[in-house]
């Protein structure tokens, strides 16, 4: 009988220590949880949230040739740089993540084209980013030559045009089969997301898709990486330097 009592008091014990170590190991489950994510949250601090706009989507294709259509250039350029911009520690809010118009976002009487346009301004604004990119691809079919990259910045606010011309450079210095792209200014230009947003950005034309070899060179993977590159390192600049631009400059060093 004693020894009885014994061997259930044994399991008795037993049971209660495997409670005991499993509540334990619970707490250093959460404990080592708690700390990962502060270490996470150090290494990773996030640093501001940058609004992506891929231009057109669903009925509106954009600029289109030969089978390439802009709107899903636009789509992967952005995914690309939301994927870099997230790593580089920046919050990322797409306008669009698939091939759709955001014109049914926004129920004012106005044109279709207009409420697509004011929905992406509206994500814009929502959000209040420390800056926007709207990415598009250009086309020229009056001068098929026309090739490389151009970004627009509105007149609103002065820190679009250090924006551009970050971004700018950075999109010049791209150079394919080791051949550097025609390199441009960015320009000033008269666009309804440029004016309406309550934050700086710029759209970027991405690259002609009238040009035989701009067009080709869209198709292909490698090249959508690049722009991304670049687009992601003239907003790092902007974001690390404009409060030392004063008088912006493309030429490397003057910034
Ligand atoms: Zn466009």
């Amino acid at each position: 009988m004693r020894r009885l009592t014994v061997i259930v008091l044994n399991k008795t014990r037993l049971f209660l220590a495997a409670i005991v170590a499993f509540f334990l190991l619970e707490i250093l489950v959460l404990f080592l949880r708690a700390t990962l994510l502060i270490v996470y949250m150090c290494i990773i601090p996030q640093k501001g949230i940058i609004v992506i706009d891929p231009g057109h989507g669903g009925i509106d294709g954009g600029t289109t040739k030969d089978g390439v259509i802009e709107k899903d250039i636009n789509l992967d350029i952005a995914k690309k740089l939301k994927v870099i911009l997230q790593q580089k520690g920046y919050q990322v809010v797409m306008t669009r993540e698939e091939n759709i118009s955001l014109n049914s976002l926004d129920n004012s009487n106005k044109s279709r084209h207009r409420r697509d346009l004011n929905a992406r301004v509206n994500i814009i604004n929502k959000h209040n980013p420390l800056l926007f990119v709207s990415v598009h691809v250009n086309s020229n079919y009056t001068n098929t030559r026309a090739t490389g990259a151009i970004v627009f910045y509105g007149e609103k606010y002065c820190e679009s045009k250090v924006l551009a011309y970050c971004i700018q450079r950075a999109l010049n210095s791209i150079v394919v089969n080791g051949v550097k792209r025609v390199t441009h200014d960015p320009q000033p230009g008269n666009y309804f997301i440029l004016n309406n947003s309550n934050v700086p950005g710029v759209i970027i034309e991405t690259a002609f898709i009238s040009n035989v070899e701009d067009r080709s060179l869209l198709t292909k993977d490698e090249f959508r990486k690049q722009l991304a590159v670049g687009i992601a390192t003239g907003i790092e600049k902007y974001l690390n330097d404009a409060n030392k631009v004063v008088a912006p400059q493309l030429n490397e060093g003057q910034i």
